[in-house]
This record gives structure tokens, C-alpha cells and sequence, in this order.
């Protein structure tokens, strides 16, 4: 898509702007060039954004799968308690595609989404790729590099028996508003970006993450649910868990469904943080706007238990796995 592509990139360049900061070569060389802040470690992060797979055309408003496209990248940072430098977006889309109006509306949308993020979060778009994808699929990938001073990330592995097990924000927000969606695309085509919408316009924890980095002991974002991550937390980091069910905070979305608790430990994609802290931290009630709760604790061996009403039980992992 020889013309296309080159308008297309002159364009986003425009959009774009000029990044300044880490970033001191952005879109139009060959390659970017950045300088990470003196002392800082480098952490990149790759995420898919496939049609069919991470969001549908026929449901998700452009701008919400831009959106999501990001936030899924700046989430696996704000989970390292890193500071964003680049975002670099690879985009394959069906041949000839952008002959069709519609299809070059959804591309504006699309981008202005991703971008609006991008400039609420910092994040300069440095670069990417553009090709024609071989099927009717709009194929996405973004890559996001971030910065922590050296040493001083935050990993999964980290967890010890003692220590507190909190969540940042609200649970199963963004399955409830999934389910919505499904039964009616409709009523959230004209879904306001700035307000709360958990599965369309998640909000990456990022000055959580931060802020955490002196505080936690280990840290994951809830990209599979609350579920499949702590077990990942757990697995890497050798230790059980407890999880009290009357603890979870569960989000307004969750009101008076009777399936509420299913949502906010199996449900994925709300992209809170799920990290652990010794007694001697001291962890403030909110970070900004968000919430923190404390849902249970860590404990020695394999076993990640729920508790509710004087019940225990195993909680297994039930939240997304992709089948390869
Ligand atoms: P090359 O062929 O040398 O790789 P390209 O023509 O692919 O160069 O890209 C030209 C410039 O536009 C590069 O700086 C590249 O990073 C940027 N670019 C291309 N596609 C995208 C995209 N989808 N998003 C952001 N930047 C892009
Ligand atoms: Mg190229």
C-alpha cells in the first residue's frame, strides 16, 4: 500500500507530535533514538492486539480498541512500578483498507484513542511498522519501553509467608461491562472515554506502580484475573496465598449480581496491580484516586485458599489462558 502507507505515516506523524524527553528521535528515521534518565534500568514489554481475539470491530468503539491496545502494555509497566518512556505500534491492516471511508474513520478513531492515552499518560508514540495484513484481520502490536531507577523494580517473585496480599482498585469491573457489551454493542458506541468504563477505557495503574516500588515486596497486574495472576505471583514467587472473599472490593458494576464474586476472581482484564507488602510497609489507604484494600495474606507452601464465612476452600485458577 505504497501511497497509503506513506500518507498514512505522515500523518500519525503529524498526530503524533514532537516527543522530546527520553525520546530524542520520533517517527520518521529509521530507527528512534532514546536516552533513558541517567541510572535507570530499561524494561520493554510487547502486547498483542488482534481482531477477533482482543476486541471486535463490531463492538468495541475505535477509539476504545486504541485504547485498550495501550493500556494493555502500560499496565505490564505500572505492574514493574516503571515510568513510561516509548510506545512503538506495529499495524497490519487488510489490503485496501483505507480506500473504504468507514474503515478510514475507524483508523482515526482508533489512533486518536491510542494517542489520547498516550499524551494522558506521557507516553510518546516513537515508531512502529505498517504492512497489509494477509487475511480481513486488523492485526496490532504495541511495544512499550519504561524506566525504573536500577535495581529497584518490581517482580513477581518477591513474595514472602507474612507478608499482606492487597489489590488497587475495584474487581471484575471489566468482565461485568464485557458481558454488556456482548448482548448490547449498541448502547455503548458513544461510551464517554473519561468516564468509567472498566473493559473499555481501563485505566493503567501506573503512579500506583510507582509509588509501590518502595513499598511492595512483589507485584502483578490483573490482566487473566485475580485467580490466574495470583497464582503466577505465587508460583514464582514459591509461596501459598489466603484470599478473603468478604474482603474483595467488588466494582458498582457488580451490584446485585449474583455472580459477583465469579467476576472478581476469575474475571480478567480489569488491569489493577495484585501486589504483596511486609507488615513494616506502610500502605496508604489510596494512591491518588485509587483504592487500596488488603484481601488477605501469604503464606508458606503450594496453596492458594478462599476464605468465606468461616469456609475454606481451594481457589483454583480459573481465569484466561490462551490455548495454543
Ligand atoms: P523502514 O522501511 O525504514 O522501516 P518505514 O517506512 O516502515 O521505515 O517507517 C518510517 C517511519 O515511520 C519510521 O520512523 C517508523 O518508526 C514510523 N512508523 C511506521 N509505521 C508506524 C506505525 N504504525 N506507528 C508509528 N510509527 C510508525
Ligand atoms: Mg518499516
Amino acid at each position: 500500500m505504497a501511497s497509503g502507507e506513506l500518507q498514512f505515516i505522515r500523518d500519525l506523524r503529524n498526530r503524533a507530535g514532537h516527543p522530546g524527553g527520553t525520546v530524542r528521535l520520533g517517527i520518521g528515521d529509521d530507527c528512534a533514538v532514546l536516552r533513558p534518565p541517567k541510572g535507570h534500568d530499561i524494561l520493554v514489554t510487547t502486547d498483542f492486539s488482534l481482531e477477533g481475539r482482543h476486541f471486535r470491530r463490531d463492538w468495541h468503539p475505535a477509539a476504545s480498541a486504541g485504547h485498550r491496545c495501550l493500556a494493555r502494555g502500560l499496565s505490564d509497566l505500572a505492574a514493574m512500578g516503571a515510568h513510561p518512556m516509548a510506545a512503538f505500534l506495529s499495524l497490519a491492516l487488510p489490503t485496501g483498507f483505507t480506500r473504504r471511508a468507514a474503515n478510514r474513520k475507524w483508523l482515526d478513531g482508533f489512533l486518536g484513542g491510542l494517542l489520547h492515552l498516550a499524551k494522558q499518560t506521557k507516553t510518546p508514540l516513537a515508531g512502529g511498522d505498517t504492512s497489509t495484513a494477509p487475511g480481513d484481520a486488523i492485526l496490532a502490536d504495541i511495544v512499550l519501553l519504561g524506566s525504573t531507577p536500577a535495581g529497584t523494580e518490581l517482580r513477581r517473585s518477591k513474595a514472602r509467608p507474612g507478608d499482606s496480599l492487597y489489590v488497587t482498585g475495584y474487581l471484575g469491573g471489566a468482565s461485568a461491562e464485557l458481558a454488556a457489551l456482548a448482548s448490547s454493542p449498541r448502547s455503548f458506541r458513544n461510551a464517554n472515554p473519561a468516564a468509567d468504563h472498566p473493559h473499555l477505557y481501563p485505566q493503567p495503574q501506573l503512579r500506583a506502580g510507582q509509588r509501590l516500588r518502595n513499598l511492595a515486596s512483589a507485584a502483578i497486574d490483573i490482566s487473566d484475573g485475580l485467580s490466574t495472576d495470583l497464582a503466577h505471583l505465587c508460583e514464582e514467587s514459591r509461596v501459598g496465598a489466603i484470599v478473603e472473599a468478604d474482603a474483595l472490593p467488588l466494582h458498582p458494576l457488580l451490584n446485585n449480581k449474583e455472580d459477583a464474586l465469579h467476576h472478581a476472581l476469575h474475571g480478567g482484564e480489569d488491569y489493577q496491580l495484585l501486589f504483596t507488602a511486609p507488615a513494616s510497609s506502610k500502605i496508604p489507604r489510596s494512591i491518588g484516586s485509587t483504592p487500596i484494600t488488603r484481601i488477605g495474606a501469604i503464606v508458606r507452601g503450594k496453596a492458594i485458599t478462599l476464605r468465606s464465612n468461616g469456609t475454606a476452600e481451594r481457589l483454583q485458577p480459573a481465569g484466561w489462558e490462551h490455548s495454543l
